[in-house]
C-alpha cells in the first residue's frame, strides 16, 4: 500500500508554471523546456515501475514515492523506499533510452545511442550512496540497525538494451528491467525472514519517514538567472492560455475566448508559491496577479484559506503543506 503515493515532483511542477509564465520567445525557454522533458522522462519511469509495485501484497509492503530526507546538512533523495516486516528496499529508476554499457571496474555507466557515445555516474554507486544515507538517517532517529536494506537499479524502458563489461558481478545482481524487479527482490531478499519490525513499528518508522520529508523547493528563477519581471503578470485563462484574465462581476473573465471561472486566481497564487516565495502579502498578491482592488485581494485570499501570521493590512500568508487543497 502507498503511504506516500505516487504524485507529480515538485520540480516539475516548478517548470511548468516558469514555463507557463515565460514569454513565448523568451530565450530560456530551450534550455529549460529540455530539462522540463528530462524530468518527465524520469517521472515516467518512476510510473512504469509502480505498475510492478501495485502487485506487491498491500497489507505487507508499505511504499513512499519521492522521499526527500535530510542526514544532518544535506538531503537526499529516494525514487521510491519500500517498507516491510522484514527488509527495506531501495529502488533506483532510471529512464534512458540506447544502449547502457556499465563499466563496473571504472564505475560509470556509458549510453550509446546513434553511435554517439555519452558518460553518465555509475547507479548502482548512485543505490549504494542510497542505502548508506537512509542507514546514517535510521542512525540519527534511532531505528534499529539490524534491518536489511536491498536495493536495486531498474531500467524502466523495456527498449533499453543493459550490457555490462567483463567481471561485473554487481552489474549482474543489481541492474534490472522494471518487469524483472519483484523477481529480483524477493531472490535478493530471501535470506531475511526474520520479523524485526511487528505492525506497530512499521507504522510508527512509516511515519517518522513521512514527518521527516522535506519538500524539494529549489529557486528556479535563481537556477536559471532569472527575475520576477520576466514572469508574465495576470491571472491566466484556464481555457485558452492567454494573460490576462479581466475581473468583472465576482469572477475572472477571458477578453478573448470569454471563458468565465472563478476560482482562475488560484493559479497564480500556486505560480507565485512555486516560483517566487512561499510566502505572500496582499501587495504583492495584487501586483503578481493584477488585481486592482485591495478588498478584493484580501477577499480572495481569505476564501483560499492559506495558513497566516499577523492582522489586516499586515497579514503575511503562507504556502499550504499540500498545495493540492489551492486546486
Ligand atoms: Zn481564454
Amino acid at each position: 500500500m502507498y503511504i506516500k503515493p505516487l504524485s507529480l515532483p515538485e520540480e516539475i511542477r516548478q517548470l511548468q508554471a516558469l514555463l507557463g509564465r515565460l514569454p513565448e520567445e523568451h530565450e530560456k525557454r530551450p534550455l529549460i523546456e529540455k530539462d522540463l522533458a528530462k524530468q518527465l522522462r524520469g517521472f515516467k519511469g518512476e510510473k512504469a515501475l509502480a505498475y510492478y509495485l501495485d502487485f506487491l501484497p498491500e497489507k505487507d509492503f508499505y511504499i513512499f514515492h519521492n522521499l526527500r530526507l535530510p542526514t544532518g546538512k544535506y538531503h537526499f533523495q529516494l525514487d521510491f523506499l519500500i517498507l516491510t516486516a522484514r527488509y527495506i528496499f531501495i529502488p533506483e529508476c532510471k529512464n534512458f533510452f540506447g544502449t547502457l554499457v556499465f563499466d563496473e571496474p571504472f564505475k560509470q555507466l556509458i549510453r550509446v545511442m546513434n553511435n554517439e557515445e555519452e558518460g553518465f555516474q555509475d547507479p548502482v554507486s548512485q543505490a549504494k550512496w542510497h542505502k548508506k544515507q537512509l542507514q546514517d538517517w535510521r542512525g540519527l532517529n534511532h531505528f534499529p540497525s539490524d534491518v536489511p536494506i536491498g536495493f536495486l537499479v531498474v531500467i524502466s524502458d523495456p527498449a533499453t538494451i543493459i550490457k555490462a563489461v567483463p567481471n561485473s558481478p554487481e552489474t549482474r545482481r543489481h541492474v534490472v528491467h522494471a518487469q524483472v524487479f519483484l523477481e529480483r527482490m524477493h531472490e535478493l531478499m530471501k535470506g531475511c525472514k526474520r520479523e524485526v519490525f511487528d505492525h506497530k513499528a512499521l507504522r510508527k518508522l512509516s511515519k517518522k519517514l513521512l514527518n521527516s520529508h522535506v519538500p524539494n523547493n529549489t529557486n528556479l528563477l535563481g537556477k536559471y538567472n532569472l527575475s520576477v519581471s520576466e514572469l508574465t503578470r495576470g491571472v491566466q485563462c484556464p481555457e485558452c492560455g492567454r494573460f490576462p484574465m479581466k475581473r468583472k462581476h465576482g469572477t475572472w473573465e477571458c477578453p478573448y475566448c470569454h471563458t468565465k471561472d472563478k476560482n482562475a486566481h488560484i493559479h497564480a497564487l500556486y505560480d507565485y508559491f512555486l516560483l517566487v516565495n512561499s510566502s505572500i502579502t496582499n501587495k504583492k498578491f495584487r501586483d503578481f496577479a493584477g488585481i486592482g482592488s485591495e478588498d478584493t485581494a484580501t477577499r480572495l485570499l481569505t476564501k483560499a484559506k492559506l495558513p497566516f501570521s499577523g492582522e489586516n493590512r499586515h497579514r503575511i500568508y503562507f504556502k499550504p503543506k499540500n498545495m493540492e487543497i489551492l486546486r
